[in-house]
């Protein structure tokens, strides 16, 4: 059984680059396949928690991340229409409570501030992955140009619609979530001065529910607005919209609210897929990570922060067994398959109460955390963001 040392990633997304870090720290040599031209994440805010802060800590680059986050100080549930606040929950002490801070920040910036962490040459664009195999001590690539390459492990870190999975594991991929959402970015200086607060705000009715916050220092609202729609069909990540089809689309909500989303200069729009589609992420010496092993639905917001969990315990597991990849490799599935799924399940079950805030539907939700997955609503945040990968990556 060869020793690891070279690692293939496919996939230079979050997930992606945040491995190829914590894997080079541990001195493996890696190379990156992207399929895109040019690397690049797209207009959006994106939530960090505690749990994956730790990661960025053990990597270094807790520094980089407070420089580009925006820390809020509340979550806020609202009424779309009225603006009436059903609940406000201040985020005190994260640090001493989850030991680590919550951030919002620009995809954008995230994405840069992993890939400048990096030696650009190891990142090889226009790589559009087609299949990947392990055999005989060895692990390969194939390439839509016609290459392939040989590494010791491949990670497959290529998103929902993941090719290492579809080649390696077969399955359906993943089906039609029944809603779908905009993602748009508005500039505050239009705005009055604290227009929006400081808070992660969410804004629910009948049918689906508007989630904003300030990205940037307060330069940029970020809004997420989801909404039940049968039969969505288009496959792209980010089609084209514009500020007028995206409030058509949420006639109810209200002055305030439509104003604020008027205010947007990029707007785009796609269908939330899901599904449980990787029963086994490991096949000898290729494995899975981030969305190609466990995409979730966004409403705890943690698909990309699972992905900088993966990335942190992957590095370990492999640095650990060296000598035995696919020993490495089962290691890591065992120790992040269970926590990946349950907060699949989690975000899977807090869709269903997004929209609903009386003291009854909050009831109804504690009693459904409690019944179906053995804890309270608080329980769920400190089960999220108390873990930390840095000390537990064996599981
Ligand atoms: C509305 C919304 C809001 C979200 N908000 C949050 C949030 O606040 N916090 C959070 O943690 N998560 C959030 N997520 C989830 C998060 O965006 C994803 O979980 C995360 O981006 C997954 O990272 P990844 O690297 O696994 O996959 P991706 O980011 O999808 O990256 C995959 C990469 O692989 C490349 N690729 C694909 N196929 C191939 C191929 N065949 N060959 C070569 N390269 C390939 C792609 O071009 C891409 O660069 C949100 C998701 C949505 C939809």
């Amino acid at each position: 059984m060869g020793r690891a040392r070279r690692i293939a990633i496919v996939g230079a997304g979050l997930g992606g680059l945040a491995a190829a870090i914590a894997l080079r720290r541990q001195g493996f040599e890696v190379q990156i396949y992207e399929q895109a031209t040019e690397l690049a994440e797209f207009g959006a805010g994106i939530n960090l928690s505690p749990n994956s802060v730790k990661v960025f800590r053990a990597l270094d680059l807790a520094d980089k991340l407070h420089a580009i986050g925006t820390e809020p100080t509340g979550l806020t549930w609202r009424d779309w229409g009225s603006d009436t606040i059903h609940n406000r929950l201040p985020f005190v002490d994260f640090e001493t409570r989850y030991g680590g801070k919550y951030y919002v920040t620009h995809r954008s910036d995230l994405h840069r501030l992993l890939s400048e962490a990096l030696p650009q040459e190891i990142i090889h664009l226009g790589k559009r992955c087609t299949a990947a195999e392990s055999r005989n001590g060895t692990a390969s690539l194939s390439f839509a140009d016609g290459t392939s390459v040989e590494a010791d492990v491949v990670v497959g870190c290529d998103g929902i619609r993941s090719a290492v999975r579809a080649s390696v594991f077969g399955g359906e991929g993943p089906h039609y979530a029944g809603t779908m959402c905009w993602r748009a970015l508005a500039p505050t200086d239009a705005l009055p001065k604290d227009y929006h607060d400081r808070h992660v705000n969410q804004w629910s009715g009948d049918g689906g529910f508007i989630i904003s916050y300030y990205i940037r220092q307060g330069k940029f609202i970020n809004f997420v607005c989801v909404r039940q729609q049968p039969g969505w069909t288009e496959q792209s990540w980010s089609v084209p919209s514009n500020v007028d089809e995206m409030l058509a689309a949420f006639p109810h909500a209200g002055e305030k609210l439509r104003h604020m989303m008027a205010q947007a200069t990029s707007c785009s729009k796609w269908g939330q897929f899901t599904g449980e589609h990787a029963p086994q992420w490991t096949k000898d010496r290729v494995t899975l990570l981030g969305d190609s092993a466990h995409a979730m639905l966004a409403t705890f917001g943690q698909g990309a922060n699972m992905a900088f969990e993966d990335a942190y315990v992957l590095s370990r597991w492999l640095s650990a067994k060296a000598d035995d990849p696919a020993a490495a490799l089962a290691g890591y599935e065992a120790a992040r398959k269970p926590r990946a799924t349950k907060v699949q399940q989690l975000s899977r079950t807090e869709v269903r109460f997004k929209k609903q805030h009386s003291g009854w539907d909050r009831l109804r939700r504690q009693m459904t955390f409690v019944t179906r997955h053995g804890v309270t609503t608080s329980g769920v945040f400190r089960f999220i963001f108390s873990y930390d990968p840095v000390s537990q990556w064996q599981g």
